[in-house]
Order: C-alpha cells, then sequence, then structure tokens
C-alpha cells in the first residue's frame, strides 16, 4: 500500500504502475493500493464502522455537519453577538480547531494567554466538544487519533507494508499515525524524493508582469508539447509551478486554453479531453449547473427577482426547453432588458415568455408554494429537489461528462445537506438556500479527466512528482519565501514554541528552502519565472533563486506568438482582407452625428451599428445608470434655462427665487424619469437625487453668472442638415448670442472632457466641430460645459479672450477661424470612406475604444492578434453623454 500526501501524486503512481504493466507485455494486473491519506483514513474508518460491535457506535461528522455546529456555536456566543459575519468566523475556527488536533495542542498549555480572540476560541471548541461527547460525534480533525487507536486495538489490521510519498513534513498527529503502524509491526517506508542529479539545467527570467508570464509559459510548455511528439515520446511530462495559484487561475485557465485549444468554445465537451489539467478546482458554486440551480432556489413567488438571475437563467441551458427555445428565450432576455429595472416580479418575467419557459415557470410556482415555514433541512432538500425539477434543471439535452461529473457532485452535497437535521433543527427556507449555497462554494470540485501532459499545480503538490521539463512561475521576493500567516484564534507564542506552519518568517524561510530544493530537483530542465511589476510595486527574483543564472526572454528561444487563427488552423493559412462593404447608396442615415464618431472611432463600429442596427445589449443597474444621470442634468439645465432666458435674468433673481426656479425644475425632471425608473419612485432615493442635482445646477450657474451678457436663443434645437452626402439631423444642446450678435455653441458634459477630442483625422468628438461646420453663422465660441460636482467648468475655443471664464482665445493655425476648414476636411473624409463601405474592423486606441463600444462579440476582436490587456469591464463613467 503506498499512502499519498495528495490525490494527484497518488493518480501519477497509479499511471506509472500502469505504465510499467503494459511495458512488460501484461494484458491484466492486479491494481495497486495507492490512496492519499484522506482516502486512506475514510476506508478505515468505513472498514471498523462495518465490523464494529459497539451499540451506538460514534458518527463521523461531515464537513457540512461541522460548519454548521461551527456556526451556530459562534452565533450563539457573546463574542459572536457583535459579529457581523458569523460564517467566516466559524471556518476560521474549525481551522484553528484542525490546526489544535493535527499539532496536539494542548488546551491547558500555560502559553494560552488572556487574549479575546483566543479566550472566544477556546470557549467556542470547548462547546464543539462538550456536544461531540455528549451526541457521540468526531470532527475529521479527531479521525487520526481515533483511527490510530483502533489500530492499536486491533479493531482496525495494519498492513504488513506501507510506502508513504509526496509528504513536506508530518504532523504529530500523522507521526502517531504512522508508530501505531509500526507498533503492529508494519514496515512503513518513506519515500524520499529529493534527486539533486535529476536537475541539469535551471535558468531564471524576467517579464513585464505576470500576464505576460503566464503567457510565454503557455506557449512553452505547447512548444516542449510539440517536440516531444516530434521526438516519438508519446506521454511527456511537463509541468506547471504556479504558488499563487488560486490568485491567477482564471488567468491561467484563459491563457492555456488559448494556446492549446484556441477553438475550445466550439467543442463543448473538450473539458474531459484537455492537454493541461490545473490542480486547483473551482468552488462546486462556480459551476455554471450549479449556478443555474442556486439560482432557481433563490427566486420567490411574492417578492422581487434580482435582474441578474433572470437573465442567466433565460440564457441557460441547463432548464426546460432551453435548447428548443434559445432564440425565444434571447428575445425574451431583450424584452426585459428595455425594462431597465434591476428587480423584476414574477408577473414581468413570464408576461410574453417563450411557451416552455413559461410553463415552467408556473410549474415552479406551484412547487414552491407546497413547502414554507421552518422545515428540517431533508424537508428542504427533497423540496429543493422537486423546485429543480419542475424547472426542467439539469436541461433537455444530455449532459456532458464534465457536466454529469458536477451533477453527481451536486447530488452528494444535497444529500449531505439533508443530513444536518440533527444538527440544525428546523430552519427557514432563505436558511436553507444560504446553507446550501455556503456548501458549494466551500466544495472544491474538479470533474476527472483525461490524463494531460501538462500539470499546473501549487508548490506543495509537487513533492514525490518528476517531470520531463519544469517551469516555477510567479518567483518574486514577494511570494517566495512566503509571508507568515499564524492562525489569529491560538496563541502565537504557543504557535512559535510548537513550530506551526506560517507561525515564524525563520520556519518559513526553513520549509521554503526545501520545497525550492524539490522543486529544483523536479526535473532535468527547470525554468524559474518572476514579474517585474505588479501594479505600481517593482518586484525583486526571489532570494532563494539568487544561484541560478538570469537569462533574457530570448534565450527561451520560444516561438513568435501566433495570431488566433493560426493558432486553431495551423500556420500556413491564407490571409483574406474582408474590410470593404458594399457601397452605400442611402441619403438619410439612423444616429446622426453618431455616424462620425463611430467612423472616426472604428470603421467597423459605424457599418455595424448605423448600416446593420446591432447595438449594445442593455443591462439594468440598481438606481439610476450613469446615462441617466446624463440625461437629467441635460434636462434641468435646458428647463432652467428655459425659465430664466438670459444672463441678465441669472444675475438679477435673488438667490431665493433661483434656488426656486432649480428647486422646481429638478423636481418635475426627477418627476418625468420617475415614470420610467422605478428606482425614482422611492422617496428617499428621488430625496437624494434632488439634493445632488440642486447644488449641481446651484453651483453651476454661478459659473455662468461670471460671464459676458448672452441670451439663450436654442436649447435642443434639432437641424436637418446634408453633408458629406448624408442627411442627418444635428442638435445643439444650447446656443448663446452674445451682444455683439455673435454665436456660443454650448455641448454639456457630465465627464471629463478636453477640445483635444476635436483634432486629428479620428476625432472622439465630433458634434460640435461638425456643427460649426454646418451652421450658417459661424460661431464665436464651441465649448463642452463639464457640469461635475467641484470639477465644472468651460473648456473649448473661442474666437477671443474673455468671453468664457477660463478660457483664452487660441491664434495663429489654432484659432477656432483657423480650424473649421480642417475640421470639414476630415469629416468629409470621414463621411466619403463610410459611403464607401470602409468597415475595417480597427479600433483607434484598442483597448479603451473597444471597452465602450459593445459589440466584441460581433466583430470579434479579442480573436485578432491584439495585444491583450486583460477583459476589464467598460468604462461606465465615457457612457453617461
Ligand atoms: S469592439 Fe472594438 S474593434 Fe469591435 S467594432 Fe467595436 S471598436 Fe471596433
Amino acid at each position: 500500500m503506498i499512502i499519498t500526501a495528495n490525490t494527484r501524486l497518488a493518480r501519477m503512481l497509479k499511471q506509472a504502475h500502469d505504465k510499467v504493466q503494459i511495458e512488460n507485455g501484461h494484458t491484466v494486473w492486479t491494481a495497486p493500493d495507492i490512496l492519499p491519506i484522506a482516502a486512506w483514513l475514510d476506508r478505515s474508518w468505513r472498514s471498523w464502522i462495518y465490523v464494529t460491535n459497539a451499540a451506538n457506535p460514534v458518527q463521523l461528522l461531515s464537513t457540512s455537519q461541522e460548519r454548521a455546529i461551527w456556526e451556530g456555536i459562534v452565533a450563539r456566543s457573546d463574542a459572536g453577538s457583535e459579529l457581523l459575519q458569523v460564517a467566516p468566523t466559524a471556518d476560521a475556527a474549525a481551522s484553528a480547531w484542525n490546526l489544535v488536533h493535527a499539532w496536539k495542542i494542548p488546551f491547558d498549555a500555560r502559553d494560552w494567554d488572556n487574549a479575546r480572540d483566543s479566550e472566544a476560541f477556546r470557549g467556542w471548541a470547548e462547546e464543539f466538544q462538550k456536544l461531540c461527547d455528549k451526541r457521540n460525534w468526531i470532527s475529521a480533525a479527531c479521525l487520526p487519533d481515533f483511527i490510530a487507536a483502533k489500530i492499536a486495538s486491533g479493531e482496525i489490521s495494519a498492513p504488513p507494508h506501507v510506502q508513504v510519498a509526496g509528504f513536506a513534513e508530518f504532523t504529530p498527529a500523522q507521526e502517531r499515525l504512522l508508530e501505531s503502524l509500526r507498533q503492529k509491526d508494519t514496515v512503513v517506508e518513506i519515500l524520499l524524493t529529493l534527486d539533486r542529479a535529476g536537475r541539469q539545467s535551471a535558468v531564471r527570467v524576467k517579464f513585464d508582469d505576470s500576464l505576460h508570464e503566464i503567457r510565454a509559459a503557455a506557449r512553452w510548455a505547447r512548444t516542449q508539447f510539440e517536440l516531444d511528439a516530434q521526438r516519438g515520446q508519446d506521454e511527456p511530462a511537463i509541468g506547471v509551478v504556479v504558488p499563487e495559484l488560486s490568485k491567477y487561475r482564471s488567468a491561467i485557465e484563459r491563457l492555456f486554453a488559448e494556446e492549446f485549444h484556441p477553438g475550445g468554445r466550439m467543442s463543448p465537451d473538450l473539458d474531459s479531453r484537455r492537454a493541461f489539467n490545473i490542480s486547483l478546482g473551482l468552488a462546486l458554486s462556480e459551476y455554471p449547473l450549479i449556478q443555474s440551480a442556486l439560482r432557481v432556489l433563490r427566486m420567490n413567488r411574492t417578492g422581487n427577482i434580482p435582474f441578474d438571475d433572470v437573465t442567466i437563467l433565460l440564457r441557460s441551458p441547463f432548464l426546460a426547453k432551453a435548447h428548443t427555445e434559445t432564440a425565444a428565450c434571447a428575445a425574451h432576455d431583450l424584452r426585459l432588458r428595455s425594462l431597465i429595472e434591476p428587480e423584476l416580479t414574477l408577473s414581468d418575467i413570464s408576461a410574453n415568455a417563450p411557451p416552455g419557459f413559461k410553463s415552467a415557470l408556473a410549474r415552479w410556482e406551484l412547487e414552491h408554494a407546497k413547502t414554507s415555514g421552518r422545515k428540517f433541512p431533508s424537508v428542504w432538500s427533497t423540496a429543493f429537489a422537486g423546485e429543480l425539477n419542475s424547472m426542467g434543471w439539469p436541461g433537455e439535452r444530455p449532459l456532458n461528462s464534465s457536466e454529469y461529473q458536477t451533477n453527481l457532485a451536486w447530488n452528494d452535497l444535497l444529500s449531505e445537506f439533508a443530513a444536518l437535521d440533527s444538527v440544525t433543527g428546523e430552519v427557514s427556507r432563505s436558511a436553507a438556500v444560504s446553507m446550501l449555497r455556503r456548501a458549494a462554494s466551500a466544495r472544491e470540485f474538479q470533474p476527472e479527466s483525461e490524463p494531460a501532459p501538462v500539470q499546473i499545480l501549487g508548490e506543495l503538490e509537487v513533492s514525490g512528482m518528476r517531470f520531463d521539463h519544469l517551469w516555477i512561475i510567479g518567483m518574486h521576493d514577494g511570494v517566495w519565501p512566503r509571508a507568515t500567516t499564524p492562525n489569529p484564534f491560538l496563541p502565537l507564542r504557543l504557535q512559535r514554541s510548537l513550530n506551526l506552519p506560517h507561525s515564524s518568517a525563520a520556519r518559513e524561510l526553513e520549509f521554503t528552502s526545501l520545497l525550492t530544493e524539490r522543486l529544483l530537483a523536479s526535473a532535468s530542465e527547470v525554468i524559474v519565472s518572476y514579474p517585474s511589476k505588479e501594479s505600481d510595486t517593482d518586484l525583486r527574483p526571489s532570494p532563494l533563486f539568487a544561484n541560478i543564472p538570469e537569462v533574457p526572454q530570448g534565450g527561451l528561444e520560444l516561438p513568435k506568438a501566433l495570431g488566433f487563427a493560426q493558432k486553431l488552423h495551423g500556420k500556413d493559412i491564407e490571409v483574406i482582407s474582408d474590410s470593404i462593404a458594399p457601397e452605400w447608396n442611402g441619403s438619410r442615415a439612423i444616429g446622426g452625428t453618431s455616424i462620425f464618431k463611430y467612423q472616426a472611432a472604428c470603421p467597423f463600429q459605424a457599418f455595424a451599428k448605423v448600416r446593420l442596427g446591432a447595438e449594445d445589449l442593455e443591462t439594468p443597474t440598481s438606481g439610476l445608470s450613469p446615462l441617466d444621470r446624463g440625461n437629467l442634468v441635460h434636462d434641468v439645465l435646458s428647463a432652467v434655462w428655459k425659465e430664466l432666458g438670459s444672463h441678465e435674468t441669472l444675475i438679477t433673481e435673488n438667490s431665493a427665487q433661483l434656488r426656486a426656479v432649480v428647486h422646481d425644475e429638478v423636481e418635475a425632471c426627477i418627476r418625468k424619469l420617475g415614470l420610467k425608473r422605478r428606482a425614482l419612485l422611492s422617496p428617499r432615493f428621488a430625496a437624494i437625487e434632488q439634493g445632488r442635482l440642486e447644488k449641481l445646477v446651484a453651483d453651476w450657474l454661478e459659473l455662468e453668472k461670471q460671464r459676458q451678457p448672452f441670451k439663450v436663443i436654442s436649447l435642443e434645437e434639432q437641424r436637418a442638415v446634408t453633408f458629406g452626402g448624408i442627411d442627418f439631423t444635428i442638435r445643439a444642446d444650447r446656443i448663446d448670442r452674445m451682444d455683439d450678435d455673435t454665436h456660443i455653441v454650448v455641448d454639456y458634459k457630465t465627464s471629463k472632457h478636453s477640445p483635444k477630442e476635436w483634432d486629428g483625422d479620428r476625432p472622439d468628438e465630433p458634434q460640435l466641430p461638425l456643427y460649426a461646420v454646418t451652421t450658417d453663422v459661424p460661431p464665436a465660441g464651441v465649448v463642452f460645459a463639464i457640469v461635475k460636482a467641484g470639477e465644472s467648468k468651460f473648456a473649448g475655443l473661442t474666437g477671443s479672450d474673455g468671453i468664457l471664464p477660463g478660457i483664452k482665445a487660441a491664434s495663429g493655425v489654432e484659432a477656432l477661424s483657423n480650424r473649421v476648414p480642417r475640421w470639414r476636411m476630415v469629416l468629409e473624409k470621414l463621411a466619403a470612406d463610410f459611403r464607401s463601405g470602409k468597415a475595417a474592423v480597427d479600433p483607434k486606441q484598442p483597448h479603451q475604444t473597444c471597452r465602450i463600444c459593445g459589440l466584441q462579440g460581433l466583430c470579434r476582436i479579442s480573436e485578432s492578434n491584439l495585444p491583450d490587456e486583460g477583459a476589464d469591464s467598460p468604462d461606465s463613467e465615457a457612457a453617461d453623454d
């Protein structure tokens, strides 16, 4: 029997054994008894339960039961009554309990101080122990001692020979367990894996940041894989070790999938056959199948349902008719988005829903009504299964291998939840859903897959493993040696005197040095890399790798990065440029001045938005969106100036009169918008918005008072124009006539803007230049009125100084009169490009432009060769005008 430190090593040793059998010509052989220590303890426990004669044998608590007991104890305690979040504290107390048992920390030791946290933990632990004694339970932390005792008493038979592999160190509890085997004459052999002779070369490489580092490691892994295949090595062992695996897991998943399986999204069953495997699984709650289930369980019949849940359920493939009604459900999602409500009622969702989805909702409503009030978890478990079933979960199409395994894990979780009756008693529906959700979040899950040649692992999992090639990522001085993180509930002095993990810098240095040796000995060829920056912090290589020679990135001789198409189809592909659409034969175009803005930002954006009518999806937000807020400011200022009419009235009204005008107009605009936005129906929310707007507008009017005299002659007036062969409507927010009869054109903005946005061949904000080139009366000024709390100002161009506060007239080529002909040329060129069908996917500033465009799914920019800077969320502020 071989007992390993982790599942991965057990699997690898089994595979190695199978390989040897095959190489020796065997077709059948006895499966080796290789298993991780947790599985061995569990097997020993089960074997004891089957043979014991005890009338009332002890019960081993499941993870969910332990969690529920700790939460109950912490919540009921005096210390717990002050906590904002009981669940994380209960989790931390449970880990302290595990440490106490693994490291044999005596509760009566003198070192237990009177610190509040330690005292609180000691109280909780005593209660936990009392409860276990009373109910005849034991926790998983006590299992090694329990098994050791049963081996000693002969109730569990000891095997004749045990090999132990992959342990970086043993806890005292594990030592005792092994000693109990030795006492029964078992030969216990500790397999040491340190093999200095294995390493032939190691180099260190610096990268700009972690993303570049991971991307290079992915390319290196693919190259090694291909080279080994060319050499006829059919089962290469390529390792990538990442100490901060949980932090970088999603980036690793994305970048390795792009490198190894660029077309992976087109083969849904790829998961079980991938060339790489990440040792760290996801929380069960993060799998789409489980997310759908949890969202169904969160729905309620009488209250509001978050839009985020509704949209995901409508597009989930795991509900009734999801396959046959995909398009109808997507259309219904669009309809619901147009309500722009962050929360919807069941009747909102049901109205006009596709028939399959609608009848599933009706079935769910009946099922949901059957169970209410406080019930035992076993009752809720049955009710939840029924509710999911009524919604057609897990869907009409057959589940693939990973989904099938995920479904089994969910069933297991529900059964574990059902076994909580004796621990929690009766609980409400919301408490039951929340317990189930927390249990799903706490359970790490990884579907079984075919053995993969590329293994991506944490540093502790490498113990005992051998690779042909190994890359160690992220070895900077902030991570290696690791920082000390003593347990907050155990006295620090005690942790240090017993040499607990993470308790002191000296211990971390010693342990990390040992791991470093083991990592470097795990392969004959090792690359150690580190990022030189993280955010604004400069990083240096870990001092533990100081002896390894540093080489430039070019020294790795990695092949050039391939584009998406090349990765997908190989290097020899024919490139066909397809950036010219048919000529535009219309005259009138939807979109108004936006046509010019889109064409300048990205020709494909103009083609798709104006000619194909493509749009970004509406996403309801809580309260008001930035667009709503921007429109409110426009509406209020328009209404206020309609009332005032001129600079003279502004300065002659007394402050009380002015305040009253602003108050009334803000109130009227909020009332009008409140007819469309439910958020504004809340009196408290409306009052906050009223106060904010009144202050903003009052401050703005103070700035307007400093101007030379003017009359407002136009507000939001629309004008039909023809320019560059395109008919469209142009609108200026406001036009003021000065005493000398010249005009100032004003464009309100509620975020930062600058007149630089009118410059160049691809202007960001061509609206005012368009106005200037299409008006019969040449303006004496074109300006942004930036109405923003604390930053309000005019920004723009005027023909002479002093017309507007803070604006000096430019001279020479930069003078307004000289800019207008240049603007005309640029805008005519943009119009001609649009008409001639120029539609290249060519964003002006790839990351910024695409962020606010919303058409990434249509133009597939992410599949181009543009450098990747990560998928940041759209810049909401930029959307408010
Ligand atoms: S997402 Fe970017 S590349 Fe695609 S259409 Fe929009 S701006 Fe152009």
